[in-house]
């Protein structure tokens, strides 16, 4: 039923998807910051090289450890980029030298890494120490990601992040400029690789495997849409952002009507759609 329900939705809104880009001039000499988290926002670590046949066009290698690329990243990162007053940034508890690393491995079409186009690369270096934490507490509370070295202004910024509470708190409520996009899953290269696996990193059903494995797709139109709606003066980015981190409840490993709605539009905006028509979209989206 779902499915038919989606199918009928790329029928419906298979003719204006695909619309350019706006292209918005600043319209304010002030910039917004999208800061992405690296690990399991942008990159999965593969911790058991069972679960993908190599070689993958999505999986790099950084000081010897394997990172798929998650997918969608690209194309997030390729939208923000059209927006002249958007800069990008990241933002992660690993050391300095791995994320640069790590981020030069990342490329995007036109060649430039994704540590050619990033504003900063903030890293464990740069964390704060929570002195009140106690030493047997998690890392995230140990340290925390402090975003007034993106701007002092925290409304300009939107993070993602996969960890919830990973940034200061103390003067400022940082986590009101962060987007929780949900705990992440290991990598599991198909949901049936999770059989013989439990616990609370591997996902229980095919769809919550499907929702992690989409989510930047997901959040790519949930910037769009929050882009959109900043420049019509209704809200900041970081507000349609905020909204549509409840609306679309990814914390709760499930999709409704709303994650479908956003995914289904990546999906028509992708490069390799363009030239298929709806018919065959629609066939290829029921087979995920
Ligand atoms: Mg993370």
């Amino acid at each position: 039923m779902k499915s038919l329900l989606l199918c009928l939705f790329l029928f419906v809104s298979c003719s204006t998807a695909w619309q350019s880009p706006v292209r918005e001039p600043a319209t304010t000499s002030e910039f917004m910051h999208l800061v992405l988290d690296i690990d399991w926002t942008i990159v999965t670590e593969i911790k058991d090289p069972r679960q993908i046949v190599k070689p993958h066009p999505r999986v790099i290698e950084v000081l010897g450890i394997q990172y798929f690329i998650n997918e969608g990243l690209e194309e997030l990162i390729i939208e923000a980029l059209k927006y002249p007053d958007v800069k990008i940034s990241f933002f992660s508890g690993g050391k300095r030298a791995r994320n640069s690393e790590l981020l030069s491995k990342i490329k995007l079409k036109d060649g430039r890494s994704l540590k050619d186009i990033a504003t900063n690369i903030l890293s464990l270096e740069e964390l704060v120490k929570n002195e009140l934490a106690p030493e047997n507490s998690p890392f995230a509370t140990r340290f925390k990601k402090d975003l007034t070295l993106i701007s002092k202004d925290l409304w300009q910024i939107t993070m993602l992040d996969d960890t919830p509470n990973f940034v200061l708190d103390t003067f400022e409520k940082q986590s009101d400029s962060v987007f929780f996009i949900g705990t992440a899953f290991e990598y599991f290269d198909s949901f049936e690789k999770t059989e013989g696996h439990s616990g609370e990193y591997v996902p229980k059903s095919y769809e919550a495997w499907l929702l992690n494995r989409k989510k930047l797709f997901i959040l790519k139109e949930a910037f769009v849409e929050s882009y959109r709606e900043s420049k019509r003066g209704e809200g900041t980015l970081l507000e349609g952002m905020k909204k549509r981190e409840r609306l679309l409840d990814l914390k709760s490993h499930t999709w409704n009507a709303y994650s479908r709605k956003l995914y289904a539009n990546a999906m028509l905006s992708l490069e390799k759609y363009k030239k298929v028509n709806c018919g065959e979209m629609a066939l290829e989206l029921i087979r995920l």
